[in-house]
């Protein structure tokens, strides 16, 4: 039967972050004490706020089909909260909602991109990215970026891979799997050279935005020149503590809209009416209330910074946001550990599952084989233990 599928889905790799909450799911049920800290969802329950939006939107007979772009309502709450957070105007008919910020992406991918584009992706990237990317027919153009620059791509970097085929940038900030976060400054960068390839689209998915720890979060499209070629996605999985909700949105050219509205309309017919009916309400609230979950990010991060300090050969830089660290583990490869010879960062990621039950996600999935990628959206209790079995494993290693 094998034979039957088709080229496409056979080139598609299968997400290395939800391969490996998959294997960890298996592992705790086998009754083995796994660690989860591979997974990138926040362990905070929705507010209640929320919750009780949801319960009404059910008891109010909210039950039909919706608009296939979203409510009129969700939209203008989302226009909003652009004006109110990023100080972008956008009218109604630029924004989508979708199923999930990852099928904002997938919809703007299949719209815009014809075979053989390039995509610039700057590494690390998210996961999905290279794969939505080869799904579309597009060609990923990967930029190695390293610690030393905090994983920021760089104006000579985007100005060197800039070619005639380049359809579009696309990167996230506060980055999912680095934390890092572009200041002002290096967005206007970016845009400069931007300004000789008119052409070029960005994709900038701000779906961290909230969760930053340092400077004011700024949008690609409010940066000058820059709205009518950037698309700004962002969603409420993270901030919101919404993961299994799938609400995803994005503001864009009103063609770009039109054009992911109408392949919606042929695949999803659109998102679901009772989470649709929550978000309203999760917009139009002030993002103060949902500060304490951010401040216990910000704690946690530095714990677990703290604590990976103390291994010796975990580099790792300073992340600005998001809930991840993103350490440089290549100082093990070509060691032996508990008997397995490591040769990269997936091997080094399967030993810390294997041996030390910890799960993390190799960065190869990120366009980095050098790096692992640790999620710290975990209790303190669990970052600890997970840090203390990885010191007693490589303890002496070095
Ligand atoms: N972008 C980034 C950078 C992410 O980390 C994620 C993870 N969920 C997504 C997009 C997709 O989010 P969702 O589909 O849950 O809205
Ligand atoms: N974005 C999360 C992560 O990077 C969730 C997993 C996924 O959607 O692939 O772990």
């Amino acid at each position: 039967m094998e034979t039957l599928l088709s080229a496409k889905i056979n080139r598609l790799e299968t997400s290395a972050t939800l391969a490996m909450a998959a294997k960890t799911r298996e592992l705790k049920q086998e009754g083995k004490d796994i660690i989860g800290l591979s997974l990138g969802q926040p362990d905070f329950n929705t507010p209640d706020f929320i919750k009780d939006a949801a319960v009404r939107a059910i008891e109010e007979n909210y039950n039909s089909y919706t608009p296939v772009d979203g409510y009129g309502e969700l939209k203008e709450a989302i226009v909003h909260k652009f004006k109110r957070d990023n100080q972008l105007d956008y009218q109604a008919d630029q924004v989508v909602v979708s199923t999930g910020a990852k099928q904002t992406l997938y919809n703007i991918a299949a719209t815009v991109l014809d075979p053989g584009d390039e995509v610039i992706l700057p590494c690390p990237y998210w996961v999905s990215y290279r794969d939505i990317v080869k799904l579309n027919e597009g060609t990923p153009v990967e930029i190695k970026t390293s610690i030393d620059q905090d994983f920021k791509l760089t104006p000579e970097q985007l100005e060197a891979n800039l070619t005639e085929k380049t359809k579009m940038i696309w990167y996230s900030s506060p980055c999912n799997p680095s934390g890092s976060v572009y200041t002002k400054k290096e967005l206007e960068a970016i845009a400069e050279v931007l300004q000789k390839y008119p052409d070029v689209l960005v994709i900038s998915d701000e779906i961290y935005e909230h969760i930053n720890f340092g400077e004011a979060h700024v949008s690609m499209a409010s940066i000058q020149g820059m709205k009518d070629r950037t698309i700004t996605v962002n969603g409420v999985s993270k901030a919101f503590a919404m993961t299994g909700w799938r609400i995803g949105y994005m503001a864009a050219p009103p063609s770009i809209a039109k054009a992911c509205t109408k392949l919606q309309g042929q695949v999803t017919s659109g998102a679901n009416c009772i989470a649709q009916r929550a978000v309203i309400t999760a917009l139009k609230e002030s993002p103060d209330r949902i500060q304490p979950m951010i401040d216990i990010f910000e704690q946690r991060r530095k714990l677990i910074l703290d604590l990976l300090e103390r291994i010796p050969g975990f580099e790792t830089n300073v992340p600005q946001g998001a809930f991840y660290v993103f350490p440089n583990v290549s100082k093990f490869f070509g060691k032996k550990i508990a008997g397995k010879e490591i040769k990269n960062a997936t091997d080094f990621s399967f030993l810390l599952l294997e041996n030390a039950h910890v799960a993390t996600v190799t960065g190869e999935a990120f366009g980095n084989p050098d790096c692992i990628r640790i999620s710290y959206a975990a209790s303190n209790e669990n970052i600890k233990n997970a840090v203390e079995r990885i010191r007693e494993l490589l303890d002496g290693v070095l």
